[in-house]
């Protein structure tokens, strides 16, 4: 679980982080364990791997060798000291959310998130009291208007889904760090390629993997990775899973235990361990061999997105486009400070003729596919307020720049003149 020390960059670490030949046949790729279970040396280690005294496999519910790969691998990347490998990114944030909180607790969260993430955010504020406090907007002072007594945690997006605003990382870590509340992270729309959160502060990172770490659309995924500096017993019984001992562990306590990454070791026993969402060995492999190529991925996604957004904003049917480095938009600066290589590939397009020139322009697109994953090889389009936005209000809707009027695209790796030539050709067909 834990991650040696980083020694190559980026590029190199993305091909070799976490993974080595196998000592047992020399296979240079990283083998799939495809096995539930794995046979223990005798009664006293089966007991001690349970009783968490020592680390091994024993079931790959908790953790198997393919999926651990994976995690150190990402957890290399964010400069993390472990990472817990999940089923899909909605877990992550659910994982996330329950090991850091009880009933009762709060946490401030961005108004602007994947939508999924909100849905997931008033489930469970209706149905177990963890309590979204809602940001106004997107400033660090924003965030910090809304912390109260009762709040546990502090949660945005690097690059906000979808409309790629970028966030002031640095500047919400330091509101996260006064108040003694974790920055937790999604990082799935930037990958580690552009923001490597941690450097600017946030002590837990998720992603959707099913996105640009996969790359090619084929895995449902998610990742925890954790800092492991935030001190979680600096408050006693507020961060009860870290900071207090189990009864049932032998009164195990992870922050003295495992204090390099006591909340990655909560997320593994309580979140993997009894809530079980694990990740595939299989899809694990997939992801694995997907982020040998991000680096190199991320580059091109940026490129093309940036052409493709200039021209869909000179167009005289487009009414605005979201892509922060093109001149002159909103959030220029904070995505020149954050992200110099380009704010990813997921932005939004309003079209002057509303939802009818919407949803002619998504059904007359030839190339780019009409689907709701985002940040895969192939150039993608939806129109989130019927999807993945529809069950936020008219004026959430609006604040998350998801009107009837607004097309959300993910930009491939096709060639930018084939982009270009599908969606001038769409955009001809609103008359
Ligand atoms: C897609 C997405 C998720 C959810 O991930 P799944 O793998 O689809 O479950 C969470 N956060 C963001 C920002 C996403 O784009």
């Amino acid at each position: 679980m834990a991650t040696d020390t980083p020694t190559h960059r980026f590029a190199t670490q993305a091909i070799h982080a976490g993974a080595a030949p196998d000592p047992a046949t020399g296979a240079r790729v990283q083998p799939i364990y495809f096995t539930n279970g794995f046979v223990f040396e005798d009664t006293q280690q089966a007991a001690d791997i349970f009783a968490l005294r020592r680390t091994g496999f024993s079931y790959s519910r908790g953790s198997n060798p393919t999926v651990a790969a994976l995690e150190r691998r990402v957890a290399a990347l964010e400069g993390a000291k472990a990472a817990v490998a999940v089923a899909s990114g909605q877990s992550a944030v659910l994982m996330v959310l329950m090991t850091l909180m009880q009933s009762g607790d709060a946490y401030v969260a961005s108004s602007r998130l994947f939508g999924g993430s909100l849905g997931l955010m008033n489930r469970l504020d209706g149905r177990y009291h963890l309590k979204p406090q809602f940001t106004k907007g997107l400033t660090p002072a924003d965030f910090e208007a809304q912390i109260t007594p009762e709040t546990r945690a502090i949660i945005c997006e690097s690059i906000v889904n979808p409309c790629a605003t970028v966030m002031d990382l640095a500047g919400i870590a330091e509101v996260a760090r006064r108040h003694g509340l974790p920055l937790v992270v999604d990082n799935t729309l930037a990958s580690p390629a552009l923001i490597r959160p941690i450097e600017h502060g946030a002590d837990i990172v998720i992603h959707s993997t099913s996105k640009f770490l996969g790359g090619s659309g084929q895995t449902i995924g998610g990742v925890i990775c954790d800092a492991g500096r935030f001190d979680w017993a600096a408050v006693p019984g507020r961060y009860n899973l870290m900071s207090e001992p189990w009864a049932d562990y032998d009164d195990l306590v992870l922050t003295e235990r495992f204090p390099d990454f006591a909340f990655a070791s909560a997320c593994r026993v309580f979140g993997m361990r009894e809530l079980g969402p694990g990740l595939s060995p299989m899809n694990a492999f997939l992801t694995l061999t997907g982020i040998e190529t991000l680096p190199l991925r991320m580059e091109r996604h940026c490129a093309n997105a940036k052409t493709v957004a200039a021209f869909l904003k000179d167009h005289p049917a487009v009414d605005w486009v979201s892509y922060p480095a093109l001149p002159g938009q909103e959030g220029e600066a904070m995505a020149a400070r954050y992200v110099p290589q380009g704010p990813g590939s997921i932005f939004t397009v309003a079209l002057k003729g509303g939802e009818p020139a919407a949803v002619k322009f998504i059904m007359s697109l030839k190339l780019i596919s009409h689907l709701v994953n985002i940040g895969e090889i192939k150039s993608l389009a939806i129109h989130p307020a019927t999807t993945t936005h529809r069950q936020l209000s008219p004026a959430d809707k609006a604040a998350a720049m998801v009107g009837p009027e607004t097309v959300r695209l993910s930009i491939g790796l096709e060639n930018a003149e084939d982009l270009i030539a599908d969606v001038a050709q769409a955009l001809s067909q609103l008359g």
